[in-house]
């Protein structure tokens, strides 16, 4: 299938797309293989290797444990977070695992293979599930990788995956690869960037099951920051991050308020909002949604879990701070809603089609940098700008993330990810400020800047793409 906004923006848990969502992903559907094959009751031994990256931060990033639960057949987009909570505990004081919900099998974190210094040609975050039943034999091997955002692709299947995926632009009434054919369609038709993606998305699904979808996703990302202003204490992994949220979140409602109280039982979202604070508001929910996703909490991939705060950040911004949109209620806030995310996943669309959202493959400029891309391109969306207006906020946003490197302390999405997505927001708003403010023509196209991102990715070293092996995550001593 071409790549649609509900594969940009999904449901999963924390921490990482492709570390956590995309290897869960694919254990789950190992699991499914087993039960529908008919090998599931002769399985007697499981071994799983881990390669590259995700066996350099799988620890921190929480891939093994995510595998234990899709091996037991939980899906990221379904699990809760009191579920994953229950069944590791379970699997850890018991030292079993649920094979595909019905074989009990000896096995947990420590039996996994690592090998961190053997990378898989197809991609660097590769997985090997093999088991075998009592004599020794294979009964049934699979080889994934987790290519980012929570996609998975089969080994072997790559080519037969990129053709279906051709087959199905053709299909799409306004197929688009690159920002100047998007730019084209909406030159010949009068649309603006949103209506393209929804034209096209209307192709597999009804306006209103989208609309209603979109607006689900809005309201998973609310109640992820509504759920991390509730949790204080330190972030787990041992690096002792203090979740900062919760005590900026009460100081906000102050500031807002002149220093009067505030109703304590009322929604996070209700305000009072000062326009002198609408940084502070940005930088909260970036905050609130990246440790709730750094503690595994359930995020929604926009269009990774490491970025997976500035969407919303920015989002939040165009409902609240925007001018214009501050007043808007009702379904106008709701439509606001579904053309920010419409545009922002029309630019996401131009980022899986050239280039990666996978910071083991570009580094961060392909998870942060893409979202602030996607992000200013909304947020300019929804504040009026013309297809080329929109097109340049999106450019302006990634061309100020080029070179960004991955470097997580101790393989943990929070250091620098945490605060780097607060950075990321603010730079999408000024980038779609500056876009408004001019006419469109620019001199670096945005295609142009998707290409440099790429072919950055490519010369950056192995260090800088989530093996945490260099930057902060060597020079900054753990605890
Ligand atoms: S540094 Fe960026 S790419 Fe790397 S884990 Fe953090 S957010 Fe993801």
């Amino acid at each position: 299938m071409a790549v649609g906004v509900f594969d940009l923006f999904s449901i999963g848990i924390g921490p990482s797309s492709s570390h956590t969502v995309g290897p869960m992903r694919a254990a789950a559907v190992f699991a499914e293989e087993l039960k529908a094959s008919g090998v599931l009751a002769h399985v007697a031994s499981l071994r799983v290797d881990l390669y590259g990256s995700l066996a350099a931060t799988g620890h921190g990033h929480g891939t093994m444990t995510a595998i234990l639960l899709g091996l037991e057949g939980f899906h990221p987009e379904l699990i809760l977070p009191a579920e994953v909570e229950e069944r590791l505990a379970g699997i850890a004081g018991t030292g079993t695992l649920n094979l595909a919900g019905a074989v009990p099998l000896p096995y947990g974190v420590k039996d996994m293979v690592l090998r961190p210094l053997t990378v898989l040609p197809r991609h660097t975050n590769g997985m090997t599930f093999t088991v075998t039943d009592a004599a020794g034999a294979v009964v049934h091997t699979a080889t994934f990788f987790s290519v980012g955002g929570g996609f998975i692709v089969r080994e072997g299947e790559e080519d037969a995956a990129r053709q279906e995926l051709e087959e199905s632009k053709k299909e799409l009434p306004l197929p688009f690869r690159t920002a100047a054919e998007l730019l084209e369609h909406c030159a010949a038709t009068g649309l603006g960037i949103a209506d393209v993606m929804l034209v096209n998305e209307k192709a597999s699904r009804g306006e209103d099951e989208i609309r209603a979808g979109l607006l689900h996703i809005w309201s998973v990302m609310e109640a992820c920051v509504a759920a991390s202003l509730k949790r204080e204490g330190v972030l787990p992994g041992g690096l002792k991050v203090r979740r900062r949220a919760p005590d900026w979140f009460e100081r906000l409602k102050k500031e807002c308020a002149d220093g009067q109280d505030t109703d304590q039982d009322a929604a996070w979202d209700a305000g009072p909002f000062d326009p002198r604070y609408w940084q502070e508001w940005v930088n909260l929910v970036a905050l609130a949604v990246n440790e709730e996703n750094a503690s595994g909490g359930r995020v929604v991939t926009a269009p990774t879990n490491g970025a997976a705060g500035i969407i919303p950040a920015v989002l939040f911004y165009a409902l609240h701070f925007a001018p214009g949109m501050d007043k808007a209620t009702g379904a106008d806030r709701d439509d606001v809603v579904v053309k920010f995310l419409l545009a922002a996943a029309a630019v996401g669309v131009l980022y899986k089609e050239q280039a990666s959202i996978s910071g083991a493959e570009v580094g961060c400029q392909g998870e942060v940098g893409s979202a602030s891309s996607m992000a200013a391109a909304g947020l300019a969306e929804v504040m009026g700008g013309t297809p080329a207006q929109v097109e340049n906020a999106a450019e302006i946003a990634m061309e100020h993330n080029l070179g960004l490197t991955c470097d997580p302390i101790g393989g943990l999405v929070q250091v620098p990810c945490i605060e780097r997505n607060a950075i990321a927001a603010a730079k999408a708003i000024n980038a779609a400020k500056m876009a408004l403010w001019g006419d469109g023509t620019h001199r670096v196209s945005l295609d142009e800047v998707i290409i440099t991102m790429r072919e950055t990715g490519k010369d950056m070293s192995h260090k800088y793409k989530e093996t945490a092996m260099g930057g902060l995550a060597v020079n900054v001593v753990e605890c």
